[in-house]
């Protein structure tokens, strides 16, 4: 087949596989918390409890055909539940296209991995919690992928894989912990939840330890920055509750877009400086060439 057709015909393959799993990764961040099973029923209104046909849950399509009103009852359906498909859509769209020709398998598992991500964080934004299976499942799920896959932390054999996984999780979890107990020292009350520290081993068991200083400053720099919005708008609303998750779920995601590059490019700076500010004589650059 026509390389370019393929191409394309894999990228609507993603952008469908991501709209579906966006559309049942809504059931699941409403039914979870609730203990109830995510299976069975099929899916039924919320308000008036009759059946929703296929053709009226057709992800991405459906809301704007139905002007986000129910067919049955024509109660309101919260416009979340499109954006989360559509961002599902599109967030799946372009894991296809980065990683998708030069490690498909990599491609797979961060899919699996953004979709754990996301119903943790939706939940989070719902419930303020985030429930065990998503936090330590995750790094579970972490643990293994690495050890079947070990590229995803530039390794080559299981064992290697497995280790940098537990690495990365104990630096995340560590880190947090550290923070989290000098939050307490100074503000004399919990700063962070268990649920958040959790939540940031399962990142470091997928993304690697190197992750870890790219996501806990990303994330607090974006929280604080809306954090403080919402208080000015909301007129000095202080110790509104706003969780955490959210935004180190997004600093996650964005590592996978760029964060990487950036993160290691800044490390190896540093090296270099440091190399420069220890042994200036022995730098390469500083001696003559012999004649
Ligand atoms: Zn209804």
């Amino acid at each position: 087949m026509d390389p370019i057709l393929l191409r394309v015909l894999e990228s609507i393959a993603a952008f469908v596989v991501g709209a579906c799993v966006g559309s049942f990764l809504n059931v699941c961040v409403y039914r979870i918390p609730l203990n109830r099973s995510i299976v069975t029923p099929r899916s039924h209104c919320s308000a008036c409890g009759a059946p929703i046909p296929w053709y009226h849950n057709i992800p991405i399509v459906s809301w704007p055909l139905l002007r986000g009103k129910a067919a049955c009852c024509g109660t309101r359906i919260d416009l979340r539940y499109w954006l989360v498909e559509t961002g599902m859509a599109f967030l799946f769209l372009a894991l296809w296209l980065k990683y998708g020709e030069v490690d498909p398998v990599a491609a797979v598992i961060y899919a699996i991995m953004i979709s754990g991500l996301t119903t943790a964080c939706l939940i989070d934004l719902d419930h303020y919690i985030i429930p065990d299976r998503f936090s330590l499942g995750g790094c579970v799920a972490g643990f293994v992928a690495c050890a079947i896959h070990p590229s995803l932390m530039d390794r080559t054999t299981p064992l290697q894989g497995f280790s940098w996984s537990l690495a990365g999780a104990m630096a995340g979890a560590l880190t947090l912990l550290g923070i989290a107990w000098l939050g307490t020292l100074v503000f004399r009350k919990e700063a962070m939840g268990m649920g958040d520290v959790k939540f940031v081993a399962a990142m470091g068991s997928f993304l690697g330890g190197t992750s870890i200083t790219w996501i806990l400053p990303l994330s607090a720099m974006v929280g604080s920055v809306l954090g403080l919005a919402l208080i000015f708008w909301q007129r000095g609303a202080w110790g509104t509750r706003i969780p955490y998750g959210p935004f180190l779920g997004l600093a996650a995601v964005l590592w996978l877009f760029g964060g990487h590059d950036i993160t290691f490019a800044y490390w190896q700076n540093v090296a270099h400086m440091w190399n420069m500010a220890t042994s200036p004589m022995t730098d390469p650059h500083m001696i003559p060439p012999p004649r």
